[in-house]
């Protein structure tokens, strides 16, 4: 046990015992009561002595539950789940649950901390029961609904997600629109591989009711699209993208590309991503473009146009395509030299992660939907500035 957690503990429980001197000298009008009863200081012995489950039994046994006592009881178990000790948070909380003499609301209350247990402790199917009881109450529903909603994402029960976060809606009047269009999402992936694309493609129509602005339904539709040699149509839901949120324009210029090309359309292409580029600068687009111009005009030209592009937005990325141009530009000595710092650069570029979380700053190199580390839908972005886009 740790000092700021045994202090912790040790103030916990003199208020314990302040509750219960105070109650006792309540009840004994006046006669005089010792706040360190035998019980008391034998519980808080065992806490010192590292044995905590016996210090719990002691605290519930001292601790009688009336209308005052409860709050201590669930800050008690709060303090418990909170050091991850969530089998004496279970014990402490349906010890109060038990209790006959408990308001409606209190054993609300002491039911929903009872179903977090449940929850941390990765029992979900008991805390999906509880807290939809708390839900069914009346009371305590937005926490209640929070915590079904992470059991039904952990579970992967999209409808019943969809059904709660509607309902999260109406009672916290919190919109969850962009996140019901993701769990959309997520039934679209399902049903296109157990009844085939026209049942997904509803399901991403849905997604885009509830989020018109809801990338990940057109970027899977797009690629459905492409799957299907609909060139035309991935085309239009890629374009799609590039409106609902520029910040994604990067995820579109490849398969873009693929699809054009399909079409015999190469040059409506690179004009489309000059637009692009004049309208949010991409490292992406300048590699593409770069490459065409390289072929059509030349290294020079190429190495102009990505010089350019640096002073405006610099980069690394693009800083390795430079060195990479020079060097078809150089005599053997200065190709020698420009190839390590090529080198060098792309050792530098695969370090770097290329997505990172707007909300907890978790990086990496794929794109999550719904963020590993903090769990927030549609949070991981590609990283701009000098190591990124
Ligand atoms: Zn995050």
């Amino acid at each position: 046990m740790n000092l700021p957690y045994l202090l912790l503990a040790i103030l916990t429980l003199l208020f314990i015992g302040y509750l219960v001197w105070n109650n006792g000298r309540q009840k004994s009008q006046g006669n005089s009561y010792n706040p360190f009863s035998e019980d008391y200081l034998l519980g808080l012995n065992y806490l010192l002595g590292e044995q905590p489950d016996k210090a719990v039994d002691i605290f519930i046994k001292l601790l009688e539950v009336d209308s005052e006592t409860v709050e201590t009881h669930l800050a008690l178990g709060h303090l418990f789940r909170r050091r991850g000790e969530v089998d004496r948070a279970i014990r402490i909380h349906q010890n109060l649950i038990a209790k006959p003499q408990l308001s409606k609301k209190q054993r609300t209350q002491a039911t929903l901390a009872l179903g977090e247990d449940y929850l941390r402790a990765g029992v979900l199917d008991r805390a999906e029961r509880l807290l939809l009881d708390v839900v069914q109450s009346g009371e305590f529903q937005i926490p209640a609904l929070k915590m079904l909603l992470d059991i039904y994402e952990q579970e992967k029960e999209w409808v019943r997600a969809i059904q709660t976060a509607e309902k999260y809606q109406q009672v916290s009047n919190e919109p969850l629109f962009a996140r019901i269009a993701h769990y959309n999402c997520e039934l679209a992936i399902d049903s296109r591989l157990r009844f085939g694309s026209e049942q997904a493609a509803k399901y991403l129509k849905l997604a885009l009711v509830s989020d018109k602005n809801c990338v990940r339904a057109s970027l899977l539709q797009g690629s459905w699209d492409m799957e299907q040699q609909d060139y035309k149509q991935a085309i239009k839901c890629f374009r799609r993208v590039a409106d609902q949120d520029i910040w994604f324009l990067t995820e579109v210029i490849k398969p873009l590309g693929e699809c054009y090309e399909k079409l015999g359309q190469s040059e409506e292409y690179y004009q489309l991503l000059h637009r692009y580029q004049n309208q949010a600068p991409r490292l992406s687009l300048v590699l593409v473009l770069s490459e065409r111009i390289l072929q059509e005009q030349g290294a020079l030209a190429a190495s102009e146009f990505v010089t350019e592009q640096l002073y405006a937005k610099p980069s690394l990325s693009g800083l390795s395509r430079l060195i990479e141009l020079q060097k078809l530009l150089s005599a053997d000595t200065a190709k020698y030299n420009l190839q390590l710092l090529f080198n060098i650069t792309q050792q530098l570029i695969m370090l770097k992660p290329v997505y990172r979380c707007e909300n907890c700053g978790y990086a990496g190199k794929v794109l999550h939907w719904q963020c590993p580390s903090c769990r927030q839908w549609g949070s991981v972005k590609s990283i701009q500035g000098l190591e990124g886009e």
